[in-house]
């Protein structure tokens, strides 16, 4: 299904500039087609995108992949998957690429915990701690992975002064859950699971929270959107989201999509007009 049949891409993406904001385009799932998948990305309206470091390895890709297209913005950041590959040392080395300000970089992430993988909790806890110290000297937002981990996030979140909050990515939480990283300067990263119907919670919660705290993100290439299942997720469909959201929140595409990019805007420090 196309989204917006009823109004030419032409219009739209000269009122729309959507950013997705967490989207993993550095992963070898789009190395044989980046520059195609940008392309219908911008196609569709989506013409910046903030694309999260999964582990050290990917570290140094990332500002070239920044130079390379200049509205690729990045976050660099252990997600808790992947933690036993990391080395000793590898926070003294996050530490250091802060600490040199890289062209491009708006986030430490993407970190968090989640209750659902063979990764020992205390070092899952341990890690997240040490860059969320890092958010705060370094005064950048954090993009967070909950899963099954949801008061543990909060009392570690809690722990800590971050003056730019950040991102509770993928969220799939009840209002209630929402409202408590709200408090904390936090947003939400609103992506595909509100197009299933079946994720009722989640689609009650983004029809009443406020709008200032709503970001739109795929998490491609994995977590596909209804109708797109068995696909590789890409930026492309970020419009199905929105779509989606101002479905359930009774407003127009054109307000939702213009306020949400002053979201983006805000906690990425991207500019809208770039
Ligand atoms: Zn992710």
């Amino acid at each position: 299904m196309q989204p917006f049949s009823y109004l030419p891409y032409s219009i739209f993406r000269s009122i729309c500039l959507l950013t997705d904001t967490h989207i993993h385009l550095d992963l070898q799932e789009y190395a044989a087609d980046l520059s195609l998948v940008l392309e219908r990305s911008q196609l569709a309206g989506v013409n910046r995108w903030v694309v999260p470091a999964i582990g050290s390895a990917y570290w140094s890709a990332l500002p070239m992949l920044h130079q390379q297209y200049p509205a690729i913005y990045y976050a660099l950041g252990l997600h808790p998957w992947f933690l036993s590959q990391e080395k000793e040392s590898v926070i003294a080395e996050l530490d250091e690429y802060l600490k040199s300000k890289p062209a491009g970089l708006v986030a430490i992430g993407e970190c968090g915990l989640d209750g659902a993988v063979d990764v020992p909790m205390s070092l899952q806890i341990e890690m997240l701690e040490k860059q969320l110290a890092l958010a705060s000297r370094y005064q950048l937002p954090v993009i967070l992975h909950c899963r099954k981990a949801f008061n543990e996030l909060l009392r570690v979140v809690k722990q800590f002064d971050l003056p730019r909050g950040g991102v509770w990515h993928a969220f799939s939480g009840s209002r209630q859950q929402a409202e408590q990283f709200i408090e904390l300067n936090f947003m939400l990263g609103i992506g595909g699971v509100i197009t299933y119907e079946r994720a009722e919670k989640t689609r009650k919660a983004v029809a009443k929270l406020p709008i200032d705290s709503l970001l739109l993100e795929t998490d491609g290439p994995t977590m596909p959107l209804a109708g797109h299942q068995g696909e590789r997720n890409e930026p492309a469909y970020l419009p199905e989201v929105l779509q989606e959201l101002a479905l359930l929140r009774h407003t127009s595409v054109m307000e939702l999509s213009q306020k949400i990019a002053i979201n983006a805007e805000k906690m990425f420090r991207i500019s809208v007009s770039s």
